[in-house]
């Protein structure tokens, strides 16, 4: 491939467009916001809607192989540009992650543990659900949700289930198990076009409010629940001819074992420490594996931590810069509200 088209201009489609420049590949980013984190990187930007039909057809002309940096795009769209230029990850892979009801049951078609679920269209499903669960779970929005939005937890029977449907937004909901994990891993791994698969080491998961806060190497993990991670892993991307980078979050169970959480068909967030302690990063994996290239090695060098920088943590920049073993990484953007993601650091531990 010469271009990659990457649909969507976030701070992932910056660091794919960074690693694809270093191999001498050109990038186009297909995102409406003309001043987005990608396009300061890339060589050129469409900006239009994800589902414009010109865009789309402009985008399969300028473009050797299309990409894409995050989970919403329209299946209809990603099918539609497939008819005239690959796309990497398939499509499938886009239909699985979109709705929460659709991927856990693809999960255990592949043979992986995930809480118990039941869809909810109303408040009367809602109640049912709850009873069946022992009147706990968590209650999430079936598409569109991230950074635990779209999501209300209940911990106890006692707690009132009233108008806790319409609350969510009266879109289709699932009803899942409360998983009583013990932590949470996260595994980023490479499937080729020949079926050739690299795994990273798990990461170690801290959220707080929601949003990932750290993701810390080595996880503290057995050997055999890395095994499983790296298996669960494996499984997904050869039940989805995969090719790309997937990254897929588990809970760990006190006894070791593993329940999936959820699947993101892209590069992820809780492996950005990637590009500080292994000699070839999720970024420039997704662009070899969706390139042709082979990919490169996934061993991890050095310990480390990872840590996002979220809303006004951006004005710690100075003092992350002064230290000297710590790769800052920013993703320019000028206005820092709360919640926003403007860069992380990946500090090297050992
Ligand atoms: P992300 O930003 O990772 O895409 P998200 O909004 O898609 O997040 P989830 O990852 O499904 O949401 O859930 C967010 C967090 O809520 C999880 O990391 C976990 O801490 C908690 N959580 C979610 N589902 C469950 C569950 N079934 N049992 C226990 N805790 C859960
Ligand atoms: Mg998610
Ligand atoms: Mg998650």
């Amino acid at each position: 491939a010469r271009t990659v088209g990457i649909i969507g201009g976030g701070q992932l489609g910056r660091m794919l467009a960074m690693a694809a420049a270093r191999l001498n590949l050109n990038t186009v980013i297909l995102e409406p916001q003309a001043d987005c984190p990608a396009a300061q990187v890339a060589n050129a930007q469409i900006v239009a809607a994800y589902d414009d039909p010109d865009a789309l057809t402009e985008l399969a002309r300028v473009s050797d192989v299309v990409t894409y940096e995050f989970e919403n795009v329209p299946v209809a769209a990603a099918a539609a540009l497939a008819a005239s230029v690959p796309v990497f990850p398939p499509p499938r892979a886009l239909e699985v992650s979109q709705d929460r009801l659709v991927e856990k049951s693809f999960i255990r078609d592949c043979g992986i543990l995930t809480a118990d679920f039941a869809a909810v269209d109303s408040q009367a499903d809602l109640e049912a659900a709850l009873d069946s669960f022992g009147g706990v779970g968590v209650l999430k929005t079936r598409r569109l949700g991230y950074d635990g939005k779209g999501q209300r937890l209940f911990r106890s029977p006692a707690e009132s289930r009233e108008g806790a449907f319409e609350a969510l937004g009266g879109v289709p909901l699932i009803l899942e198990s409360l998983i009583p994990f013990e932590r949470e891993i996260s595994i980023i791994a490479a499937r080729d076009g020949e079926g050739t698969i690299a795994c990273y080491d798990p990461a170690e998961n801290v959220h707080r409010n929601g949003i990932l806060h750290t993701s810390t190497l080595p996880a503290r993990v057995s050997e055999a629940t890395a095994d499983q991670a790296r298996k669960a892993a494996r499984a997904l991307l050869d039940h989805l001819a995969y090719v790309g980078v997937i990254g897929v979050e588990f809970f760990v169970l006190p006894d070791g074992g593993l329940v999936a959480n959820e699947i993101a068909p892209r590069v992820h967030n809780s492996g950005h420490w990637t590009e500080a302690a292994c000699v070839v990063s999720q970024f420039e994996q997704h662009i070899r594996a969706v390139a042709g290239h082979a990919l490169g090695d996934p061993r991890r060098h050095s310990d480390c931590v990872m840590q996002n920088l979220i809303g006004d943590d951006i004005n710690d920049v100075p003092a992350w810069l002064a230290k000297p073993d710590v790769l800052v990484h920013l993703y320019g953007k000028t206005e820092a509200r709360p919640g926003r993601k403007m860069g992380h650091v990946t500090q090297i531990i050992g």
